[in-house]
């Protein structure tokens, strides 16, 4: 696994041009999407990036470990008597609840020292606050104060569907929230949702899939790839027509094919869905220059692929399963999945590389 920190840099760069008159942060939840908290962060620091977003207080403890004077929101928010360790830290915790609210200020009406997001929800049901609970803080200015809050934030459910009516009603949604809590600098958009228009970005917005090369929209990414994965070839062997590949022999070759087995397998987070039957193609390799395409189910620790028209594959061979030519949404389409599940869900067991950093 071979992960490009200058491809990861320009792509925040790219997203903070797009959305100029926002701040740009980056969201890291998830070990980075995959690639590796520290140094996916350390580089994204060094391209400018100011504001991280992680999932998990954990999260947060090691990132602020890697960049030590980043400011770092912590999605989840509070969990019972969680306040005193994420406000040490010097992360910030982003309140999502009227439960997490109250444990909050219950923490710095204590003496605690510490600032938070708040959350509402503009038509997701996940996170959030109510629009009504929203009010009523609005409503509450010593409540506020005791809150310090410093941003204002809701997330989008559908930036994926630019067309969607859901989009506008968010915003709107957002918008009213945020003309009741005129003084917090707000963010609004993902991803996708930076690709909707300035109408979306506030003054903070929050990318994550597409700094690591993913497609935030639908069709071909114009991320430049991050992460390129390659399994070597273990042995070349010639399969009959009329005879099968691999476990539940659910393909057959119709001629004489050439197959070569890959070491690699959804040990290794590449989806069993991506693997082929006689019913539906499955995802492609690279190798030599050209696709070769998956046969037979995917096994634990092995992959079969049909190099027939590669003459020059051999035993030792590296071949591409994620990268520049086999874009991760590919594959993650071929699982019936999209690129974060495959991304965050590749496996431990990659000798990793990292290309392209400052820090390395
Ligand atoms: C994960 C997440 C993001 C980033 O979303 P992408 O689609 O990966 O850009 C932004 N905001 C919140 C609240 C998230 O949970």
């Amino acid at each position: 696994m071979t992960v490009d920190l200058g491809a990861l840099a320009g792509n925040w760069e790219a997203l903070a041009g797009r959305a100029d008159r926002a701040a740009t942060a980056a969201v890291v939840k998830g070990d980075g999407y995959g690639i590796g908290l520290e140094p996916a962060a350390q580089a994204l620091a060094e391209a400018g990036c100011q504001t991280f977003f992680v999932a998990l207080p954990e999260e947060g403890f090691r990132l602020r470990d890697a960049v030590r004077d980043a400011i770092i929101y912590v999605l989840d928010g509070l969990l019972p008597g969680t306040a005193d360790e994420i406000a040490d830290a010097k992360l910030r915790p982003v309140l999502g609840s009227w439960a997490e609210i109250e444990e909050w200020v219950e923490f710095r009406n204590a003496g605690g020292v510490g600032t938070a997001a708040i959350h509402v929800d503009t038509g997701m049901n996940r996170l959030g606050l109510t629009p009504t609970e929203a009010r009523r803080l609005a409503q509450t200015p010593e409540l506020l104060e005791a809150i310090a809050p410093d941003l204002l934030m809701s997330h989008l459910a559908v930036a994926d569907t630019p067309d969607h009516p859901l989009n506008r009603k968010q915003l709107a949604a957002f918008r009213a929230v945020r003309a009741l809590l005129p003084d917090i600098p707000a963010s609004l958009a993902n991803s996708a949702g930076i690709h909707l228009g300035f109408d979306y970005h506030f003054d903070l917005v929050r990318p994550g899939i597409a700094l690591y090369g993913g497609a935030s929209i639908e069709g071909a990414s114009p991320m430049r790839p991050v992460v390129t994965v390659e399994a070597r070839i273990l042995q070349v062997r010639d399969v009959r027509p009329g005879e099968t590949v691999g476990y539940g022999a659910t393909e057959t070759a119709r001629q004489a094919t050439r197959v070569a087995i890959l070491a690699a397998g959804y040990a290794d987070g590449y989806h069993r869905l991506a693997g082929s039957s006689d019913r539906r193609a499955g995802a492609r390799a690279f190798l030599h220059g050209r696709h070769a395409p998956l046969i037979g189910r995917v096994s634990m620790d092995l992959i079969a692929i049909d190099v027939s028209a590669i003459p020059g594959a051999e035993r030792g061979d590296w071949v591409e399963m994620i990268g520049p030519n086999v874009p991760v949404d590919e594959v993650a389409h071929h699982a019936g999945t999209i690129g974060y599940e495959l991304l965050t869900g590749l496996g431990r067991r990659y000798a990793r590389t990292y290309i392209g950093g400052n820090a390395s």
